[in-house]
C-alpha cells in the first residue's frame, strides 16, 4: 500500500528521456511540487519519518531548497543551504565530487549550528549518491552528526544508497 505522497509521486511524477543529455532518463518532480496536496504530503511524510531525531536541516542546491524550506518550517528547525561551489561568501568548506562526466562541487557555510548539531539532509533524487555524500561529508567536517537522508526518489539500479554508509535513507519512491 504506497504511502500517500508516494501515490502523488506515482501519478504526476514525469520523465524526459535524453535530458539533459542523451542517455539520461530525467525524473521531473515540479509537477508534484506544483500540486499542493502532493506538495505537503512530501513533506509532512519526510517530517515525520525524522520527527525528533533533526536540529537542522539541509537542502541541496536547487531542488532540496524546496524541501528542506518547508520540513524546516514544519518541524521548527534550522534550515541550512548547500550550494554548489563559488555562491557562498565568507568561510566555507568544499568537496569536490565525481559526475558521470567531470566532477562537481558543493559547499556549505562553517559556524551556523552549534558542534553536533543533528543535520537531516534534503534532496529531490537519489542516483549514483555522489551528491548527497559529499553533503554528508561536509556535514560532518562542519562539526554535526547526520541524522540522517531524505530523498522523493531512489533510482535503485543506480546503487546511490551503498556510497552513504549507515546513514538513515528514507525514501518515498523507489523506482
Ligand atoms: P547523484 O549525485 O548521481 O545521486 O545525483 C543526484 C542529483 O542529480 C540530484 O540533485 C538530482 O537532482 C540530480 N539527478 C540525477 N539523476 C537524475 C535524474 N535521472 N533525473 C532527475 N534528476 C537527477
Amino acid at each position: 500500500m504506497p504511502t500517500p505522497a508516494a501515490a502523488h509521486v506515482n501519478t504526476l511524477l514525469a520523465s524526459y528521456p535524453d535530458f539533459p543529455k542523451p542517455g539520461i532518463l530525467f525524473r521531473d518532480l515540479n509537477p508534484v511540487f506544483a500540486d499542493a496536496a502532493a506538495f505537503r504530503s512530501l513533506i509532512d511524510e519526510l517530517a515525520g519519518r525524522f520527527a525528533g531525531k533533526f536540529d537542522a536541516v539541509a537542502g541541496i542546491e536547487a531542488r532540496g531548497f524546496l524541501l528542506a524550506a518547508a520540513v524546516g518550517y514544519a518541524a521548527d528547525v534550522a534550515v541550512l543551504a548547500v550550494r554548489k561551489g563559488g555562491k557562498l561568501p565568507g568561510a566555507v568548506l568544499s568537496e569536490e565530487y565525481d559526475l558521470e562526466y567531470g566532477s562537481a562541487c558543493l559547499e556549505l557555510e562553517i559556524g551556523q549550528l552549534a558542534p553536533g548539531s543533528r543535520v537531516l539532509v534534503l534532496d529531490d533524487v537519489l542516483a549514483t549518491g555522489g551528491t548527497i555524500a559529499a553533503t554528508s561529508r561536509l556535514i560532518g567536517r562542519a562539526g554535526y552528526a547526520l541524522a540522517g537522508v531524505g530523498v522523493v526518489l531512489e533510482l535503485t539500479d543506480l546503487d546511490g544508497r551503498s556510497r552513504l554508509g549507515d546513514a538513515a535513507v528514507h525514501t518515498i519512491v523507489a523506482l
